[in-house]
């Protein structure tokens, strides 16, 4: 067959190759590690288009990925020498205030759906840079700023609209096919293409947060003082915590956001006392929009080079908090990019949902930590994937979780068969029986990838091709 004519009859003028003039810009992948150069790219911009590009995709045995955003720190949403279905122009939003829910475009990005659902003081737990896809983070889990009141993301997905491996559009939700929709929360990249996904919102219009930044030699402190607070906190308290170098003199220092959705003031008071226990370098905590939270930590652009790697804990003692700052100075500054330590806490509503309500492994974890390797040039590739490494080396003791949580895996291979198994545990083999239903080729495998042709590997058997 020839592809590029039937794209071309599906996508009039929405097909890009190689030749044509945008096509540098429309494959540019977040992660400038992976320069991927695909033979095709194909922008759908409804459900019915989408449905029939996995058609001809399947027909056509080009391998074939499906970008959201672009994000993927492993460079999932493209590769070389095959098909890109983007999803780009599917990034509608559409907010039902009564129902408290939203139709979100599996091409949206955070930006498109908070301004969307923050119009009406709506909001949902959702990526803390917003031009991160809703797609990608969402089917891999999703922690954010409202996660402690909220849940992950997937915990808010209600039903999704999806084209699945042998072409076919398909609604779903827990009623109707319990198995898929577990699956779906958690290793989600794995069994379709979403479309649609309807979530539902929560009223949360204004927050008491931003962040406030403690001075490198206050660093072991601050990070004491982050679990401390973390481990205590109400679900409306979600605060993570990034070792990096602030601001224009890049100075050390302990940089920690601060989202406080509740309205007790007692609280408050409280809350500000904890965080001035500490000498402040800067304070920037303050009432606030849930979209202008969402922004507070910056953004950064598309095409430097990430190498992250992370590992669930189950607790932050002491000295592995130190180990953490001692690793973060060893790390490299690229200006004005630096090598960044980030540490997110697991609390409140996502460890409390039922572990069979999904397969995201590390709801019983309390942190999640993540070294996060950023710069420019290649020459400095190998070592800058060591340090992320290092830091990883250093939780590893403190958690039994794999690889942790997916969406933050840097490596190409990421998904070979030991590893997710690892990752899933209990679970790997139940997500195998969902991926040999639905997609038995393994057409959707640009992603944390379950091999439905591994054999069975119960955590513990790891016997299976890697
Ligand atoms: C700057 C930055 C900030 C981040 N912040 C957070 C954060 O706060 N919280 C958090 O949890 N994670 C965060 N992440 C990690 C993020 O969850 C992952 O990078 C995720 O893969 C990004 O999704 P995407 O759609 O942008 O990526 P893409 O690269 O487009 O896709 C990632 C994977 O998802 C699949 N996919 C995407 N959309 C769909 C769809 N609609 N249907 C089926 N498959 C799809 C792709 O095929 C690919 O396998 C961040 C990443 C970056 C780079």
């Amino acid at each position: 067959m020839n592809v590029r004519r039937a794209l071309d009859a599906i996508c009039p003028d929405r097909v890009v190759t190689p030749a044509h003039p945008a096509y540098d810009a429309v494959r540019l992948l977040f992660n400038g590690m992976y320069d991927r150069r695909p033979r095709l790219i194909c922008l759908p911009r409804d459900d019915r288009e989408a449905r029939d590009v996995v058609r001809v995709a399947r027909e056509s045995g080009l391998p074939t990925a499906v970008r959201g955003g672009g994000h993927n720190v492993a460079g999932a949403g493209s590769l070389d020498d095959g098909l890109v279905i983007d999803l780009r122009l599917l990034n509608h939003v559409v907010v039902d205030p009564r129902a408290g829910l939203a139709r979100v475009g599996g091409g949206a990005t955070w930006s498109d759906f908070d301004l969307a659902a923050g119009t009406h003081g709506l909001a949902c737990t959702g990526g803390t840079f917003d031009t991160t896809g809703v797609g990608g983070l969402t089917l891999g889990g999703g922690i954010g700023h409202l996660m402690g009141r909220c849940g992950l993301a997937c915990d808010n997905v209600v039903s999704y609209r999806m084209v699945t491996a042998d072409g076919e559009q398909l609604v779903t939700d827990r009623e109707s096919d319990p198995e898929l929709d577990w699956a779906l929360r958690g290793a989600g990249h794995n069994f379709g293409l979403v479309t649609d996904f309807d979530f539902r919102l929560h009223p949360i219009g204004t927050v008491y947060g931003g962040y406030v930044a403690y001075p490198g030699a206050a660093m072991s402190v601050a990070v004491r003082l982050f679990r401390d607070l973390m481990l205590a906190a109400p679900d409306e308290l979600t605060c993570t915590l990034l070792l990096e170098r602030y601001g224009p003199t890049q100075t050390p220092a302990a940089v920690m956001s601060v989202c406080y959705s509740g309205k007790d003031a007692g609280y408050r008071a409280t809350l500000d006392k904890t965080l001035r226990s500490v000498g402040v370098l800067d304070w920037q905590v303050t009432d606030r929009s849930y979209v202008s939270m969402q922004v507070c930590l910056g953004r950064l652009p598309f095409g430097l080079r990430h190498h992250w790697s992370a590992r669930c804990a189950d607790d932050l003692p002491d000295e592995l908090a130190d180990r953490l700052v001692e690793r973060f100075h060893a790390g490299r500054i690229t200006d004005p990019f630096n090598d960044t330590i980030l540490i997110e806490p697991i609390h409140g509503a996502v460890r409390r949902a039922a572990p069979e309500s999904s397969a995201v492994p590390f709801r019983e974890a309390r942190f999640n930590v993540t070294g996060m390797a950023i710069w420019s040039t290649a020459d400095a590739d190998a070592e800058q994937a060591a340090w992320a490494k290092s830091v990883a080396e250093v939780v590893e003791p403190h958690g039994r979780w794999g690889d942790g949580y997916i969406n933050y895996v840097a490596e190409a291979r990421a998904g070979a068969a030991g590893r997710a198994a690892r990752t899933f545990g209990a679970g790997y083999d139940r997500l195998l029986a969902v991926k040999r239903r639905l997609d038995p080729d393994n057409f959707f495998r640009s992603n944390y990838n379950l091999d439905p042709a591994t054999g069975n590997l119960a955590a513990g058997n790891l016997t299976g091709k890697s």
